[in-house]
């Protein structure tokens, strides 16, 4: 590695860079500012056969404690833009989600209050269909530009992406997501912004405060995993430095510094909510990295 250009840093602790504040170091961090940038930092992962991963915002990932042997790439500068184009909200995937929702609701667009509230980026939330019960972010996606495996930019359009609860299949086919477009109705700046704080607000009241990755673990159908945990008697437990909240029991709280600590707990909940109820939970949150 070593291109001009992008900022590389190496062995960068990841715990600064997610909401839980765990993880070790990546070998490389690199902060691309350009497409250019992105397509060289690729090319040279390539060549010296690194593995990669991006990372948004880290609202929704888990990175043990061995760190993560590759390259973490994050996309700034210009993929955090946002602007108005031919009627749609154009978003590079590296913008904040809330500064989407801000920069649609002065614009007199709506559409997006259903997931005020929800951390990270754009590009993270089209990567794993963020929503709430009011709504998911692919109600509002028209396209996604993203890099495939020959570093070719592509637009695809919403119809050919696969979107599911609390995923897509973009990462599957490990494409990268670089902008978004979104399709916004007119609405009033006012009232866009009085439903986003409404929303706010009722988060804030049912939302644990502390390092988090939000729900662990996905919603079983039809049935709600915080109150499945809940009724199998979890809420409070604790593995180390890491707690299921007493407040949202598919919240674990993390007041400590081993992501051993989590991962101890989520197999706990697993064993427990399999042995009472029969129930497999699966993870919501993305896990990376290696065991120390
Ligand atoms: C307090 C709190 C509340 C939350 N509430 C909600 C909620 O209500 N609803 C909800 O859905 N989620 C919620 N989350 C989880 C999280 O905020 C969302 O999943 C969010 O969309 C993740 O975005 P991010 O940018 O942080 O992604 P990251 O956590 O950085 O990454 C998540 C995954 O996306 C991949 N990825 C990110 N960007 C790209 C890209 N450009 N191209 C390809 N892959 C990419 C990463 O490699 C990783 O696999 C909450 C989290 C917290 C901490």
């Amino acid at each position: 590695m070593g291109e001009a250009g992008y900022s590389i840093r190496l062995l960068e602790p990841l715990a600064g860079h997610t909401s839980f504040g765990l993880g070790g170091p990546a070998d490389i961090y690199a902060e691309c500012n350009s497409l250019p940038e992105l397509k060289a930092v690729l090319a040279q992962c390539r060549k010296d056969k690194f593995t990669f991963f991006i990372i948004g915002g880290g609202t929704n990932l888990l990175v043990k404690d061995g760190g993560y042997k590759g390259a973490c790439i994050k996309l700034a500068g210009d993929f955090a833009g946002i602007e108005l184009s031919g009627g749609l909200l154009s978003c590079g995937a590296g913008a904040l989600l809330s500064k989407a929702l801000s920069f649609a609701a002065e614009s007199g667009l709506s559409g997006l209050e259903k997931l005020a509230g929800i951390p990270g980026t754009v590009g993270g939330a089209v990567c794993g269909n963020a929503g709430t019960r009011q709504g998911e972010i692919r109600d509002a996606v028209d396209s996604v530009s993203v890099l495939d495996g020959d570093f070719e930019e592509k637009v695809i359009p919403v119809s050919a992406v696969k979107f599911g609860y609390r995923n897509s299949d973009l990462p599957d086919s490990g494409k990268i997501i670089t902008g978004v477009k979104l399709k916004l109705v007119p609405g009033k700046p006012e009232e866009i912004k009085a439903v986003s704080a409404a929303i706010i607000a009722e988060r804030n009241k049912t939302q644990p405060k502390g390092k988090s990755a939000g729900s662990v673990f996905k919603n079983p159908e039809g049935k709600s995993a915080g109150r499945i945990i809940d009724e199998c008697g979890l809420k409070g437990l604790k593995s180390g430095g890491a707690e299921v909240s007493t407040l949202h029991a598919n919240y674990i709280i993390n007041s400590g510094t081993a992501a051993s600590d989590v991962l101890e707990l989520i197999k706990t909940i697993k064993r427990v909510v399999l042995e009472k109820t029969g129930i497999a939970l699966q993870e919501e949150i993305k896990i990376v990295g290696e065991e120390r």
